[in-house]
């Protein structure tokens, strides 16, 4: 799907001059007009066939049209920060529109809204899924700087011992953020208390019994792709616009 934003296709004349630009080349080289994500721009062939395959999209950036015989013939050594700008520019666009597409597949969901009751929130699922283990002390950990962009990010942490103890990253901790993420959170790390109440020689964290667990979560598969969709704005501590949430799971 293309963004609102994204510029009308080059007429097709503009594209038969670019054809024949390559095709007057020395060899001639053909172009292909591909709709193809992964591969925006290639060239292939031998000394009886060329083929220069470019994404419709970048036909559509007079900047990359007027380098691309030239960069071309010099196999890629003439024009190429044009041609990696063009690229860039189209990739963005691309993976704009495909986050839109992920969060409109999405089914309705929850934001946590302005008053958050954590202590009820663990509790009914400490009590619902982990009621065989004792039940660690929750809290929220150190505030990060709101604005600061992040390159990764640890939602919850969970540390065994007498006096176990879940930490949650604050930035969990917004109104916008869905409901069912945050549960998902505390209920992934409730599994690690699991784990560590039921130790297994030599289990890694994420073990395949640790995963078995982790799905039994009701929301598992809304709440993974919903991390997918909104990973962006956590990072930056942003405020995504929800237009799209129009009703409540519960
Ligand atoms: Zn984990």
């Amino acid at each position: 799907m293309k963004s609102a934003s994204a510029p009308d296709s080059l007429p097709a004349d503009g594209i038969d001059t670019v054809a024949a630009s390559l095709a007057a080349l020395r060899p001639p080289w053909r172009l292909r007009v591909n709709h193809n994500h992964a591969t925006l721009v290639s060239l292939r062939g031998d000394q009886h066939q060329r083929t220069v395959s470019v994404h419709a999209d970048l036909l559509a950036d007079p900047a990359f049209i007027a380098v691309l015989p030239q960069w071309v013939a010099s196999n890629g050594k003439v024009g190429g920060s044009v041609v990696q700008a063009a690229l860039r520019i189209v990739q963005e666009r691309m993976h704009a529109s495909r986050r839109v597409n992920e969060r409109t597949a999405l089914p309705p969901w929850e934001p946590l809204g302005s008053v958050l009751n954590l202590d009820a929130m663990y509790s009914r699922l400490h009590g619902d899924w982990f009621a065989h283990t004792p039940k660690p002390a929750i809290a929220w950990s150190r505030a990060v700087d709101p604005g600061r962009q992040l390159t990764h990010i640890r939602f919850g942490c969970y540390r065994s011992g007498v006096q176990a103890r879940i930490s949650l990253h604050p930035r969990l901790h917004q109104p916008w953020v869905a409901r069912v993420f945050v549960e998902f959170v505390v209920f992934h790390e409730l599994c690690h208390h699991t784990q560590a109440c039921r130790p297994m020689r030599g289990e890694t964290a994420h073990s395949a019994r640790f995963r078995q667990w982790e799905r039994r979560y009701p929301h598992f598969v809304l709440a993974s792709a919903w991390e997918r969709a909104y990973l962006p704005e956590l990072l930056a501590g942003t405020t995504p616009v929800l237009a799209g949430i129009s009703s409540r799971t519960r």
